[in-house]
């Protein structure tokens, strides 16, 4: 199970843990576009990416929730490398509310980034995966996609929504050879989650302390954080495996938080 010469577009991957998967499918062998709303970092990473190995990685800047800049994205690498092999949407952000108090444009701005970013990616890379006649489509959900915390309505839902697209294509790219899971992880210490930190204490009126180790680590088996390797290694499973017995899935990696 390798990724040599495979194309894989990443999105959300200039940061956090789609930069991780970047660099351990470029440790397997792989061609990584580092597809990021915020195109200059996208381009140093890349660049960085390029300087550190052989020299694999591309750039494009893209917003997951216009389907015109994701078409064009996918246009660009299809004109460079001339296929799509994996495809993991992976950008996201997080917005905490309580409900009744959730302003409606950042519902609709989470749920657009998790969501259209994950179908309009699909839908661009499909054809040519359909084309090939092999692909794998790896959604980043959470253990938000199994489970529910107080204040994380639009991420819940989205995280949820994810499991229920990838069963689709799961079943609709059978026949080409095209798999779709989902990686579910637990807290992992990224921009996305230092942020959270203060606004959750602040919301909640706890300390950053306790929002770490009462909230984000209280149902582990170990108090530890998931780390970005860890769901890299999984992201590489998913992208690696060569038959569609391993489809329509959703792995949880949290350290025990949430347990099937
Ligand atoms: P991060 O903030 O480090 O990185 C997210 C990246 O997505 C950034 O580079 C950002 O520029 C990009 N992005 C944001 N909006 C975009 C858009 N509209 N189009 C294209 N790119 C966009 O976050 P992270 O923690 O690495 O999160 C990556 C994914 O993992 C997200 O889907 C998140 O929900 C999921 N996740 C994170 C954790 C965690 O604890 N960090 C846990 C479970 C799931």
């Amino acid at each position: 199970m390798n990724l040599k010469d495979k194309v894989c577009l990443i999105t959300g991957s200039a940061s956090g843990i789609g930069l991780a998967i970047a660099e351990r499918y470029l440790a397997d062998g792989a061609k990584v576009v580092i597809a990021d709303l915020n195109g200059d970092a996208a381009k140093a990473t890349a660049e960085t990416l390029n300087a550190k190995g052989p020299g694999k990685a591309m750039a494009v800047t893209m917003n997951v929730t216009d389907e015109a800049a994701v078409n064009a994205g996918v246009a660009e690498v299809i004109a460079t490398w001339k296929k799509i092999d994996v495809l993991v949407s992976n950008a996201g952000i997080q917005i905490v509310h309580r409900l009744e108090e959730f302003p409606f444009e950042d519902w609709k701005k989470l749920l657009s980034i998790h969501l259209d970013g994950a179908f309009l990616t699909s839908k661009a890379c499909l054809p040519h995966m359909y084309k090939a006649g092999s692909g794998a489509i790896i959604f980043m959900g959470s253990v938000h996609s199994k489970e529910a915390s107080p204040l994380k309505s639009a991420y819940v839902t989205a995280k949820h929504g994810l499991i229920g697209l990838c069963k689709v294509i799961a079943k609709e790219g059978a026949e080409h050879g095209v798999r779709a899971n989902v990686i579910c992880p637990g807290f992992v210490k990224t921009p996305l989650v230092e942020k959270q930190i203060p606004e959750q204490a602040k919301t909640l009126g706890i300390s950053e302390e306790d929002v770490v180790n009462k909230i984000m680590l209280g149902e582990t088996v170990d108090k530890e954080f998931t780390t970005v390797e860890d769901v890299a290694e999984i992201a590489h499973v998913f992208a690696a495996f060569p038959t569609n017995a391993l489809t329509g899935q959703s792995l949880v990696v949290s350290h025990g938080w949430f347990m099937q």
